[in-house]
């Protein structure tokens, strides 16, 4: 059974009203799915990237329910990274359809592209700027949709915010299915990424996800949801087991962290990130955020601590 069938048997199993669209993508994460609600008004949650493919599979999908693209009203975006919303803006154009992001995610849009913002989050971590550059190359060359802000309802649709993976990340509940639509909150294939962004409200100048994403995976595991729509990979039906897998992980990681920490004396992330894993930190946004994240959520547990260096970088250290 293919991705896109093994998605709508699960959907069809849990009498979630939904389509499933699966929309391939030239990343390592591989094809990205977006959903269909036919019944009016037309609902699209996420609607993928912006590739010929892509539309020829959310056409397709609509057709085959008697619809056009032009019929879209609506498209609820699961949370701001660009594989979940990069066929809005061409739906956008032909129907007219408002384009809904969480109003955390929607403060995001436009720092994403800033240089700035980039630069007073990344700069004390212990970068130079020749690895600055690195993590700054790649800005959007195409247009997003205009958003407009989610609420948190939308007929048999709740919307719930989760932060972690992106500050205004959130879970679509069909209340009458209990069928949930968890974007790149959980995913079968492996671990999410908590995320690291701006925040200019926190003390250390930055949301603290791993937090936030750790205690969104302990409420989700509390669901009865017979079914777990992500964004990629196939359905999940065992939740509970999946979330438990992931959390142990995590505690693991998070533990080597600490280890790392508490065998030397205060360090830079980067630092520390070299030591533990060489120049991938050096190279690859994920491992960097995963590291901010588990030394975040170790300063807030009370088991490291955070200093700010004369050179203008936090210094952290393991608490006896
Ligand atoms: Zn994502």
């Amino acid at each position: 059974m293919d991705l896109r069938d093994e998605l709508q048997h699960a959907i069809d199993e849990a009498g979630v009203p939904a389509r499933a669209i699966v929309i391939e993508t030239a990343w390592d994460i591989g094809p990205v799915a977006a959903y269909l609600l036919p019944e009016a008004p037309v609902t699209l949650v996420d609607s993928g990237v912006d590739t010929p493919q892509g539309r020829a599979a959310i056409s397709d999908t609509l057709a085959s329910c008697g619809l056009r693209p032009e019929d879209v009203e609506r498209v609820l975006v699961t949370h701001m990274h660009s594989d979940h919303f990069g066929g809005a803006t061409w739906l956008q154009e032909v129907s007219g359809c408002e384009v809904l992001l969480h109003p955390a995610d929607l403060a995001m849009v436009g720092a994403v592209n800033s240089k700035d913002a980039a630069r007073e989050m990344l700069m004390p971590l212990g970068f130079d700027e020749e690895i600055f550059a690195r993590f700054t190359e790649d800005e959007w060359t195409w247009r997003p949709p205009t958003f407009g802000a989610m609420g948190s309802r939308y007929g048999d649709l709740r919307v719930e915010h989760h932060p972690g993976h992106s500050p205004g990340h959130v879970w679509i509940v069909h209340e009458r299915s209990g069928g949930i639509f968890v974007g790149d909150y959980l995913l079968a294939n492996g671990p999410t990424n908590a995320g690291m962004e701006i925040d200019r409200t926190n003390r250390y100048g930055r949301a603290p996800l791993l937090q936030q994403y750790n205690a969104g995976l302990l409420e989700l595991r509390e669901s009865m949801a017979p079914v777990l729509l992500p964004a990629h990979g196939p359905p999940i039906t065992d939740h509970v087991a999946l979330i438990d897998k992931r959390l142990a992980k995590s505690n693991r990681r998070t533990r080597h962290v600490l280890d790392g920490l508490a065998s030397g004396g205060p360090t830079t992330v980067l630092a520390l990130g070299r030591k533990l894993w060489g120049s991938r930190v050096e190279n690859n946004w994920e491992v960097l955020a995963d590291l901010v994240g588990r030394l975040d959520l170790l300063v807030a547990e009370g088991n490291a601590s955070a200093q700010m260096g004369e050179d203008g970088c936090w210094y952290f250290r393991a608490n006896a």
